[in-house]
C-alpha cells in the first residue's frame, strides 16, 4: 500500500458557516451537528464566536455550543473566534482550546469589522497573548487569523507587503499561530503561492497557521492545491461551502469540506476524515437550517467509484 502525508483539516461551520445564514440554528440543532461531524473523525472544529448577540445572533449561544463541544467530544480540538480580549476570556472559559483573533489586512474591512484600526487590532492580540502567558499550562493556544490576505471588496488590492509585515508584527506580538484567510474569494493559485511562501520564509512554516479559503470565484481548491505545492497542510472549510463574512460585501461560502477531503485524500493526503459519513453528516445541518441552500460537488455527485482514501503509514 502506498504511504501518505496528513492534513490537517479543521470544520469551520458552525462558525463562519452559520454567521451568514438568514435564520438562527437552535442551539440543540447545532450539537447535533457537531456531533455529526465529529463522528467522522475531523480533528478540530471552529465552533463559535465570541462576540456580542445583538451583533450576531446566531453566536448567541456561544458559552454553552463550546462547552458542549467539548464534554460530548474529547477527541476534538475546540477552536473559538474572539474579536478582542474580553472575548477571548469568555472563549477560554467555556473551554475552547484555540482561539482565533480576526486581524484584517485590509484598513477598510478592520474597521467594519471590529471597530479598530489594524494597528489598533495588533495591539489587541499582543493583550490577549499577553493573558494567555498568564495562565501557564491551561492556556489556550493564540491564533491570529489574516483576514482579507488576498483582497478587499472594501479597499481592493493589498499590497503583498503589507500582509507579509502584519504577520511579522502578530508573530511578534505574540501570536502561537499566524494564519491566512482569503475572507473574501479572490485569490488565484499563483498569488497563493507567492503570500504562503513568503509569509513561512518570514515568520516560520511552524507559526503558520491554516489557509482559510472562499470558494466566491470557484478557485478554492486550485489554490488549495498551490498551497500544498507550497507545504501547507492544513486548511479550513466548512461542511455544505456555507460561510460568509456580514462585513465583507460579497463574500460567499468557505471551501466545502466535502470536497476539500476527496482532493486532499485523492492526492495522497490522509485526513483521517471518513467522507461518507461526512457527507451524511449534511442531513444535520439541513435539518438544522431548513431555508438554506447546501453547496458542494462531491454531495451532488455522490463519492465516485474510484475514490480510494490515502493510506497511513
Ligand atoms: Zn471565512
Amino acid at each position: 500500500m502506498p504511504t501518505s502525508e496528513r492534513a490537517l483539516v479543521r470544520e469551520v461551520g458552525p462558525r463562519d458557516g452559520l454567521q451568514m445564514a438568514k435564520s438562527v440554528m437552535p442551539t440543540a440543532a447545532k450539537r447535533r451537528w457537531i456531533a455529526a461531524m465529529a463522528a467522522c473523525g475531523l480533528p478540530e472544529m471552529e465552533v463559535a464566536s465570541f462576540v456580542p448577540p445583538a451583533l450576531l445572533p446566531q453566536m448567541a449561544d456561544a458559552a454553552e455550543i463550546t462547552r458542549a463541544a467539548r464534554a460530548d467530544h474529547p477527541a476534538l480540538h475546540v477552536v473559538a473566534l474572539a474579536p478582542n480580549l474580553r472575548g477571548a476570556q469568555n472563549a477560554a472559559a467555556a473551554g475552547a482550546q484555540t482561539i482565533i483573533l480576526p486581524v484584517s489586512a485590509s484598513e477598510a474591512h478592520s474597521q467594519a469589522n471590529v471597530r479598530r484600526s489594524r494597528a489598533e487590532q495588533v495591539a489587541e492580540l499582543a493583550r490577549v497573548a499577553a493573558w494567555a502567558a498568564t495562565l501557564g499550562g491551561a492556556a489556550p493556544r493564540i491564533e491570529a487569523g489574516i483576514s482579507t490576505a488576498f483582497g478587499c471588496s472594501l479597499q481592493g488590492i493589498i499590497p503583498e507587503r503589507e500582509v507579509i509585515t502584519l504577520a511579522a508584527d502578530l508573530a511578534r506580538a505574540g501570536a502561537d499561530r499566524v494564519a491566512l484567510a482569503d475572507t473574501l474569494g479572490y485569490a488565484s493559485p499563483s498569488q497563493v503561492r507567492r503570500l504562503v511562501r513568503a509569509v513561512r520564509g518570514e515568520i516560520g512554516a511552524e507559526r503558520c497557521g491554516n489557509l482559510h479559503l472562499h470558494d466566491t470565484l470557484g478557485t478554492a481548491l486550485a489554490n488549495v492545491f498551490a498551497a500544498l505545492e507550497e507545504g501547507v497542510r492544513g486548511f479550513d472549510a466548512a461542511l455544505g461551502g456555507l460561510g460568509g463574512c456580514p462585513y465583507a460585501p460579497g463574500s460567499v461560502g468557505n471551501a466545502a469540506t466535502e470536497d476539500l477531503v476527496f482532493l486532499l485524500e485523492s492526492e495522497g493526503f490522509a485526513t483521517g476524515i471518513d467522507l461518507p459519513a461526512l457527507i451524511a453528516a449534511r442531513a444535520a445541518l439541513a435539518t438544522g437550517l431548513p431555508d438554506e441552500r447546501l453547496h458542494g460537488r462531491l454531495a451532488a455527485a455522490g463519492v465516485p467509484r474510484t475514490y480510494r482514501p490515502a493510506m497511513t503509514a
